[in-house]
């Protein structure tokens, strides 16, 4: 029997008007994103909580630096006892100590001597400069050192405060956590942080013809490269992700693997099994019934097929990408990179856009808006379109490094013309 996904009522996505009534491209994407909720925030850990989102202001809970602490290593002094020194006469002073980063011993500089303080190190009470070793001999004779330069008060220090004060806001909210803001949590003191994560996203791949990679294939089948390709260009965007093992054209097969992928990922991909060829899409059919995933034809090329909705009890989106490679990761780079930044509830990640110079001629189907492969040579401000541009055209893919948008009401464009460009990441 099929495993049964619970799903929450119907989105609020808008059904499409009729078998052959297409959507824009645009407007598909607008019902799409109004129909996504941002993940709930999680207090995680500063490594879970790496790319996650903040949902509140952080601020200092102490000052940072925490304590006066020397810039340098070198010693730490009265500055009025180095004021007259100099490389011809030097002022020498014995060295009563020695402190280091982490010692947290009381330790005190009397008039007319020093300590040896390395950098980082707790300024020891009574002196107000530290004379960086350059300045001076090393302590070569041992139990003193000669100091050559004199050094204005507060020379080398770093004092309690000077970077935050307790209670200066940090990071404020809806900033995206990157490697320096990480630093700064931790060198904040915060061991976790409340955040939107990143969402977790999981490509299932389907169909009776896919072959692993690595192994025979027999006339009829082809080697899978959809989950891969998918799994890769989520991770690119900033996301984890992972593949499914390759689903066979059975409903319940399908079923059972959305359930299974349910319960690790915030965003599903499936691809295959979606377009108009009837009991082989299996896709299609699995989720028709639970109603809250439509199916419909978007005016691109490559593209057509698409669904979209959400599954299971935490109400997580899906979609339904064509089999088609080339059509899959057009639409994942269009619909799924935006959407996938909406559930941290950052603005939609849409593929960069510029405009060049066509270096050939294209055609596009009346009332599509056709994506082609093509190559950019951005110094020059020219769009060369590939040669090969069938969606099952992996090759030619691989060559691009933009798309070239030609919209619906253009059905070719000459040499020359001015164009919409989209930068392939
Ligand atoms: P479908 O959307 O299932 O009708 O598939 C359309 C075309 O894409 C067919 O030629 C499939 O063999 C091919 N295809 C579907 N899924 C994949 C995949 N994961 N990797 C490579 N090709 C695929
Ligand atoms: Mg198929």
């Amino acid at each position: 029997m099929a495993p049964r996904i619970p799903g929450p009522p119907a989105v609020t996505i808008a059904e499409h008007t009729g078998q052959s009534a297409m959507q824009s491209v645009d407007g598909y994407l607008s019902d799409v994103l109004a129909a996504i909720r941002p993940l709930a925030p999680r207090e995680l850990g500063l490594d879970e909580a790496d790319g996650g989102v903040l949902t509140e202001d952080v601020t200092a809970g102490q000052a940072l630096p925490p304590f006066d602490n020397s810039g340098m290593d070198g010693y730490a002094v009265v500055a009025a006892d180095v004021a007259a020194a100099t490389p011809e006469r030097p002022v020498t002073l014995p060295v009563r100590g020695e402190v280091a980063a982490g010692d947290t011993g009381r330790h005190e500089v009397a008039p007319g001597t020093c300590i040896k303080i390395m950098t980082g190190a707790l300024l020891p009470a009574g002196a107000d400069a530290v004379v960086p070793v350059e300045w001076t001999d090393g302590g070569a004779a041992g139990g003193q050192v000669s100091i050559a330069r004199p050094a204005e008060p507060g020379n080398a220090i770093r004092r309690a405060g000077g970077d935050a004060v307790a209670g200066d806001v940090l990071l404020t909210a809806g900033t995206r956590l990157g490697p320096v803001q990480l630093g700064l949590l931790a060198a904040a003191g915060h061991g976790t942080v409340t955040v939107r994560p990143r969402p977790r996203i999981t490509v299932i791949s389907t169909g009776n013809e896919l072959a692993e990679p690595g192994q025979p294939v027999s006339p009829g089948q082809i080697w899978e490269s959809n989950s891969r390709m998918l799994a890769a260009a989520a991770r690119q965007a900033g996301y984890p992700a992972r593949r499914h093992p390759v689903v066979p054209d059975r409903k319940a097969a399908v079923l059972a693997a959305l359930e299974g992928a349910l319960a690790d990922a915030d965003l599903l991909v499936t691809t295959g099994g979606v377009s108009m060829g009837g009991e082989h899409d299996v896709v299609k059919a699995a989720l028709h019934d639970l109603g809250t995933v439509s199916f419909r034809k978007v005016a691109m090329q490559p593209g057509m097929p698409q669904g979209f909705g959400v599954v299971g009890t935490a109400g997580t989106p899906i979609f339904t990408l064509p089999g088609n490679p080339v059509s899959a990761y057009v639409s994942f780079q269009l619909f799924v990179r935006p959407a996938a930044s909406v559930l941290q509830d950052l603005p939609p990640q849409r593929l960069a856009s510029g405009r060049a110079t066509l270096a050939g001629p294209v055609r596009s189907p009346r009332h599509r808006r056709s994506f082609l492969r093509g190559i950019l040579d951005r110094a020059a401000g020219t769009v060369a379109p590939v040669t090969g541009q069938a969606s099952h055209q992996l090759a030619s893919l691989a060559r691009a490094n933009a798309l070239i948008v030609v919209t619906e009401s253009v059905t070719e464009l000459p040499e020359g013309s001015d164009v919409e460009v989209l930068m392939l990441p």
